[in-house]
């Protein structure tokens, strides 16, 4: 039987506030099994940023434990925490943050500077740049691209590394009807190419239904929509 890529126990999430904690999450249990596409919607303010960035180690949960890949995450080294987010998970997030003097290529490379190796990198990005619709892009700065070509150029920068889990935060937010499809179905491809786990954080029911699961946010805990897996 496949174990999970990630699965988060009974998952409580605080925030420090006076005069008492605002306790986002009250208890978030999820699997996902490897390869899996899964979307999360709910709305604004109810948590979904604040589960992306606990499962990509970005914050840490009041209590609960997080498993990825079969590592307890609470119990990893500071140092541990940050290969993984470098290599092993990718994010994407409603705003593309390219770096505006840096090329498209260059941009998609940023990742790989912490572990060499850069003759493979370079094919890489030109592989999943040709993927992404980007060839003829490499060498322009992210000025001169259309918000759809930038979100694909993030995307492709998110996943230089091969990470197997992709975390996407309402990626087509800023995108109109025509660029939020030509990403989702990027990230779909992606998903089925490359076995890509995939997390996305959508207020786009029709994105959302492009995934294999749904789940909705009600009142800090997570609920299947549709489908079930288990
Ligand atoms: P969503 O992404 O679903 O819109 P968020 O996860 O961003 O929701 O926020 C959930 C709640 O937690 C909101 O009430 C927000 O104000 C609060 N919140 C988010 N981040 C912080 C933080 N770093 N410190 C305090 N409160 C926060
Ligand atoms: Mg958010």
């Amino acid at each position: 039987m496949a174990e999970p890529l990630l699965s988060l126990r009974d998952i409580v999430k605080e925030y420090p506030e006076s005069p008492r904690p605002l306790r986002v999450l009250t208890r978030v249990n999820l699997e996902v099994m490897p390869g899996e596409s899964l979307a999360i919607v709910g709305p604004s303010g109810c948590g979904k940023s604040t589960l992306l960035n606990l499962i990509g180690t970005l914050d840490r949960p009041t209590s609960g434990a997080i498993i990825f890949k079969g590592r307890d995450l609470g119990a990893i080294s500071e140092n541990e925490c940050a290969r993984i987010r470098n290599t092993e998970i990718g994010f994407v997030f409603q705003m593309h943050h390219l770096l505006p003097q840096c090329s498209v290529l260059e941009n998609a490379l940023v990742p790989t500077l912490v572990n060499s190796n850069s003759g493979q990198s370079v094919e890489r990005a030109q592989k999943l740049l040709e993927r992404a619709g980007l060839s003829d892009r490499a060498h322009q700065l992210p000025g001169r691209l259309s918000g759809g070509e930038r979100q694909r150029a993030a995307v492709v920068r998110a996943l230089i590394n091969q990470p197997s889990l992709l975390l996407a935060d309402e990626p087509t937010g800023s995108l109109n009807q025509d660029g939020a499809e030509q990403l989702a179905r990027l990230l779909l491809d992606l998903n089925r190419e490359e076995a890509l786990t995939l997390v996305v954080v959508t207020h786009s029911m029709a994105i959302a239904q492009m995934m294999d699961r749904v789940l909705e946010f009600r009142d800090g805990v997570l609920n299947e929509r549709t489908g079930t897996h288990e």
